[in-house]
């Protein structure tokens, strides 16, 4: 029988981020602008077998739609055992992942075999130059390699993420527009947020999502109704033209309204908000399949704590130093 996940103020979850690894290797400049660096003595990250009892007792909860993310889930040695694994999980509909886009192109037909339906792959600028000056690597065409591949793989939903940086990458609207309909595809530009390691870099370059909708709105691009396990982003659409256009603005008004989605990092922390404090552990109870009761009612009555709304107007970004640590 399936036991709804909801919490204290209604919300249903039935979208899960499981974080693989924290590694990275970009150096992105809003999230690890000094690359990864390794910290002594932590836990490893969950096995595959660990991964799917998780996977099995969210599924027991009605949560249909899993997201692969790290660091960089591609640099996972397990990965494809984990995709298999967790496509294979009854319940699961949907599995997503969230990459920066290394070795895609020569990976894109394993990650369909896999199971994995749905690929959003980082790209935050269409000029080689300024991608490398923000990410460290010099590796955008490559990168669009990666997505014409996936195409091929027949991989249902791909979307490009963008992160938007005033005085960065905001002049490449345009640019973004025509590629999108040129290959008929999805992209979300997402709000800088703040996290403990990044407020210098926030304060100069945050832009508000709002500024982006006001020139799509202008230019004849129209809202979408949202989508049934949709992520947070409101989607635009010029009429009778393909391509899509999604914002992802979290400090926008009422944007923990329509929450649907729960976090657990590389190793097994359930994180219920992004800007959270420290995750709780749900490692001890996936030790083994006699345990899953306790794990799904444990998951269960976590879930009922989930506080209304995040802390960000506040200046509060919670215990995330950086969304590589969780997942974004
Ligand atoms: N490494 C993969 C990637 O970059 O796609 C997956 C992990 S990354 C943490 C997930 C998403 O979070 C990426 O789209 C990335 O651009 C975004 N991100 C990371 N730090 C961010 C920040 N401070 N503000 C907004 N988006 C951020
Ligand atoms: Fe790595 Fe993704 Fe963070 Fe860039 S955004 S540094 S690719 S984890």
């Amino acid at each position: 029988m399936i036991q709804p996940l909801t919490d204290g103020q209604g919300r249903r979850f039935e979208y899960l981020r499981l974080s693989l690894t924290d590694v990275c290797n970009f150096r992105c400049s809003y999230c690890l602008p000094d690359g990864y660096r390794r910290q002594e003595g932590l836990p490893a990250n969950l096995t595959v077998g660990e991964t799917g009892r998780l996977i099995a007792a969210f599924a027991r909860l009605g949560l249909w739609k899993v997201r692969l993310t790290g660091g960089e889930p591609s640099l996972r040695p397990e990965l494809l055992d984990i995709a298999r694994t967790v496509a294979a999980t009854p319940g699961i509909r949907t599995l997503a992942m969230t990459t920066n886009g290394y070795r895609l192109a020569e990976r894109a037909q394993d990650y369909a075999l896999a199971g994995i339906t749905a690929l959003n792959v980082s790209v935050d600028s269409l000029e080689p130059a300024r991608f490398a000056a923000i990410t460290g690597h010099d590796r955008l065409g490559e990168v669009l390699d990666g997505i014409a591949a996936a195409r091929l793989a027949g991989i249902r939903s791909i979307k490009l993420n963008s992160v938007l940086m005033r005085g960065i990458n905001d002049d490449e609207l345009e640019s973004f527009i025509a590629f999108v309909q040129r290959h008929d595809l999805a992209l979300r530009f997402i709000e800088v947020m703040r996290t403990n390691d990044n407020p210098a870099f926030f304060e100069r370059y945050h832009l508000a999502g709002a500024e982006i909708a006001a020139k799509l709105e202008a230019l004849g691009w129209r809202p979408l109704p949202r989508e049934a396990g949709a992520g947070p982003a409101v989607v635009y659409a010029q009429p009778g033209r393909p391509g899509q256009i999604g914002i992802i603005a979290p400090y926008a008004k009422d944007f923990c309204a329509s929450c649907n989605r729960l976090r657990v990092s590389a190793r097994g922390k359930l994180h219920l908000c992004l800007f959270g404090d420290h995750g709780i552990d749900l490692r001890v109870l996936l030790q083994s399949d006699d345990q899953q009761q306790d794990l799904i009612a444990r998951i269960a009555a976590l879930t009922l704590t989930k506080a209304p709304g995040h802390r960000l107007h506040q200046g509060d970004s919670g215990a995330t130093p950086h969304l590589a640590s969780i997942g974004g």
